[in-house]
């Protein structure tokens, strides 16, 4: 008899469980907030995007329940067939607006919006430039885009402008047909929480004239004034080409948009291809997301509160012998080594009300596990408080710390 069709998957599977990087999918039994019920029971969340508390907010629950009134829930079409609503084109509106750029295009996903945009900028005969640990959706809108990849050191315009040069030398830039190249990075790298060095990047995008895409995924709605990104975070406004941005993490909801040089909106219009081959936004979300635009302009006291907290968490981490990593932003990973310690360390979290996930290999490199926090302005003093505890604990227990 021959082998089973699925038996490399088995082995596979069973592979990652010894090497304790096969994933277990706790589930949620409650919305969004500082406290979930998780696997049936209440926990306090160290794990969601949901940085500003807006992911269960009255006024965007509200919003969202007004718009299904009017306008239904599904979109029942893509943008370029029936599926653009006056809706979508106020919250485009309203998105560059707020981000001080030129225009904005929404996508269903941040995840979407990579793919839609690297491949409708650079094709088989360009470049991208492209930082080592940006996200696997600019690696897999990259591959897409069948452009040369060339990484760069993380954070490192030097080792930017040193790839620049041999790319020159070899001849895939500055001469004959090949010709476009893309710088990316990650504004925010989600796995470290430390940011981009966007103004030096911005420097060598326009010495080389090359566009300039940041995915500003966690940025949005925490850096910058009252969460305006990283764009405004460093005044760069109208000198950065592409703006990638997520509605699925501050702002709550789900989908993702294009922020930026208004002849590039224009052309994802065009040509990017789940615009064009994916349904649109849903009423809900959209309608939920336009209420956060609004929350967000009349009041900074949410930003604030995320930042409040988040320096108030990593600065107790420390103080309690924990490595935090490089991170500048709320994101707050707590280094731990290999894997196994990062899943144990997580379920004895859990056995302690604490819900922190261990991030492993291959979202992380190897040796590099650890538990992400991620704080919210959702959470108290009180909750951060219970939380360091628990920490405190079980770093004793696993003797992680002293
Ligand atoms: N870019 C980055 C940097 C991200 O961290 C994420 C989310 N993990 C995405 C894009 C994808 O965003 P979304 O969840 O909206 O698809």
């Amino acid at each position: 008899m021959t082998a089973s069709k699925t038996q490399w998957i088995i082995d596979e599977l069973s592979s990652l469980k010894q090497q304790g990087l096969y994933n277990t999918i706790r589930t949620l039994g409650s919305p969004q907030g500082a406290w979930l019920v998780v696997d049936g029971r209440r926990v306090l969340n160290f794990c969601s995007n949901n940085y500003l508390g807006l992911a269960n907010h009255p006024r965007l629950l509200a919003a969202a329940r007004a718009a299904m009134d009017k306008y239904g829930i599904g979109p029942a079409a893509v943008r370029s067939i029936a599926g653009t609503m006056d809706l979508h084109l106020e919250l485009e509106r309203r998105l560059a607006a707020f981000k001080g750029a030129e225009a904005c295009i929404t996508f269903q996903s941040g995840f979407a919006a990579n793919l839609a945009t690297v491949p409708a900028l650079v094709g088989k005969d360009d470049v991208i430039f492209s930082d080592e640990l940006n996200h696997a959706s600019i690696i897999d809108g990259s591959r897409l885009a069948g452009a040369k990849i060339v990484r760069y050191s993380h954070n490192n315009p030097d080792s930017l402008r040193a790839a620049i040069a041999a790319e020159k030398q070899n001849g895939a830039l500055g001469s004959g047909e090949k010709r476009r190249a893309l710088v990316i990075s990650d504004g925010v790298f989600s796995m470290d929480g430390d940011i981009a060095p966007l103004p030096e990047l911005v420097k060598v995008a326009e010495e080389e004239s090359f566009l300039l895409m940041v995915d500003d995924a966690h940025g949005e709605g925490v850096l910058g004034k009252g969460g305006r990104g990283i764009v405004d975070h460093f005044g760069l406004h109208r000198r950065v080409d592409v703006e990638i941005g997520t509605l699925s993490k501050a702002f709550g909801v789900v989908g993702g948009c294009v922020a930026g040089d208004a002849t590039v909106v224009e052309w994802l219009r065009q040509r990017g291809r789940p615009f064009l081959f994916s349904s649109a936004m849903t009423v809900p979300d959209v309608a939920a997301c336009l209420a956060g635009i609004d929350l967000l302009e009349e009041s900074t006291e949410l930003v604030d509160k995320l930042w409040e907290n988040a320096r108030y968490f990593k600065a107790e981490m420390k103080t309690l012998g924990f490595d935090t990593g490089a991170s500048a932003t709320p994101i707050t990973p707590v280094m731990l080594g290999e894997a196994p310690l990062a899943q144990q360390f997580s379920r004895s979290l859990f056995e302690n009300g604490v819900f922190g996930m261990a991030i492993g290999f291959p979202t992380v490199a190897k040796g590099k596990a650890r538990i992400r926090v991620m704080i919210s302005a959702a959470h108290s003093r009180d909750d951060l408080d219970k939380g360091l505890a628990a920490f405190a604990k079980v770093g004793k227990e696993l003797g992680v710390t002293q």
